[in-house]
């Protein structure tokens, strides 16, 4: 059978970006060479890294042309991270590397951002919560990314008779809320099908008691669980929804919600985790997904060779998992990742006082690890 190849575009991007993105392609290659597969790794340019390299040309950006032209014609992006103070005192007119991302998600037509929120027992002590609550928390969310609230109208308005204190002239602004039954259906499918091959469970959270376009998201979940009797469909208002992710996280499965509601959950739920450093997300749509560690640049740490690749490593994990349909390949990816944590490999981030000096690791020899356990 004629060896299969992917191609990949690979966004190193800032800080500890390029350290972490370096321990990701060496676990792909090595998943490549046990599965036969040929990953195609090309490196381009975003963020800081992209706004030095086009300084003094006729267009600095954090997103040049030819990146995005690269991600378009991959299989798959895979980005690191971007950012630091270098570039964030610039004014407002200069380009800013935060630009880039925004840029290439709508670029690529990415429309829902999927976050795995997976327990390792071996990290359980790292979590706020109590060691008994987070027994089997295996749960992905999955949010709508590009309507609603931050995509609809921005207003803003100064010396508005009445706004102000007392009754006078005051400032008035306001934000529209806006969805439409397609951006709602594509998002709310994806999510049941997801579900089908995992637990079978979704809950579809809203605040359907106070906003219509809630209202229209419970209708359209509602019409769309109907076609998958398999999958177990709740409703749940957002504000119960906060509460039961540190109550009772174990209880879910698929969460499915639109974007301002899903920014916040997926925040809430990294956190059961504890660590930043574990977790990865995808951003999928009408082109090329792109995967990324949930984690920034993490500049304080850039350059010192003691940043964690694992949330890169489990990125690559997913691309697998949703680009390629590589789902043993991936679950290889997450037993060793598992091993090497039950043996107690650390990297200084989750490392703890009962950690013994010879088990803290730098970033390539934790890459080198997840690779020996593969
Ligand atoms: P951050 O996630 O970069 O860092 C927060 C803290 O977590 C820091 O102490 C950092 O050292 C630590 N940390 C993060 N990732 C780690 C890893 N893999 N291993 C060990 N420790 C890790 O967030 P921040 O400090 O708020 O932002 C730094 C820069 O990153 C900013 O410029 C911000 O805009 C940018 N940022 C980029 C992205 C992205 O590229 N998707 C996301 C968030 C922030």
């Amino acid at each position: 059978m004629a060896r299969a190849t992917y191609r990949i575009c690979t966004l190193p991007g800032d800080g500890i970006g390029p350290e972490i993105m370096a321990e990701g392609k060496k676990v792909l290659a090595a998943v490549g060479t046990r599965a036969n597969v040929d990953f195609v790794c090309e490196d381009h340019l975003i963020g800081g890294a992209a706004i030095d390299a086009t300084e003094g040309t006729e267009n600095p950006t954090a997103l040049p042309e030819e990146t995005l032209l690269s991600a378009r014609a991959s299989d798959a992006v895979l980005l690191a991270a971007v950012g630091g103070p270098k570039w964030t005192n610039t004014d407002a007119g200069k380009p800013r590397p935060e630009q880039g991302l925004l840029a290439i998600r709508k670029g690529l037509g990415l429309y829902l951002n999927l976050r795995p929120v997976r327990m390792f027992d071996a990290l359980r002590e790292a979590s706020p919560l109590r060691p008994e609550l987070l027994e089997g928390v295996d749960l992905v969310i999955v949010r709508e990314l590009t309507g609603g609230l931050y995509f609809g109208e921005h207003r803003r308005e100064r010396d508005v008779e009445g706004a102000g204190v007392g009754g006078g002239k005051g400032g008035f602004a306001s934000d529209t809320m806006e969805y439409s039954e397609y951006e709602v259906d594509r998002v709310v499918r994806w999510a049941f099908e997801a579900a089908r091959r995992r637990r079978g469970v979704v809950h579809s959270v809203d605040k359907a008691n106070v906003l219509e376009t809630s209202r229209m998201w419970r209708e359209i979940t509602h019409a769309i669980a109907a076609e998958y009797p398999d999958v177990r469909a709740e409703d749940l208002y957002v504000d119960n929804a906060a509460m039961q992710l540190v109550a009772n996280p174990a209880q879910f499965d698929v969460i499915v919600t639109e974007n301002t509601f899903g920014d916040i959950l997926s925040d809430e739920a990294s956190m059961l985790t504890g660590s930043l450093g574990m977790l990865a997300s995808a951003s999928l749509g009408s082109g090329t997904a792109l995967y990324e560690p949930s984690h920034g640049s993490a500049p304080d740490i850039a350059g010192k060779g003691i940043a964690n690749p694992l949330a890169q490593i489990l990125s690559v994990e997913l691309m697998l998992r949703h680009s390629f349909q590589m789902d043993d390949e991936a679950d290889w990816i997450v037993s060793a990742v598992r091993s090497a944590l039950d043996d107690g490999w650390r990297t200084a981030d989750i490392a703890d006082d009962a950690t013994p000096a010879d088990h803290v690791l730098g970033t390539v020899a934790m890459g080198d690890k997840v690779v020996e356990y593969l």
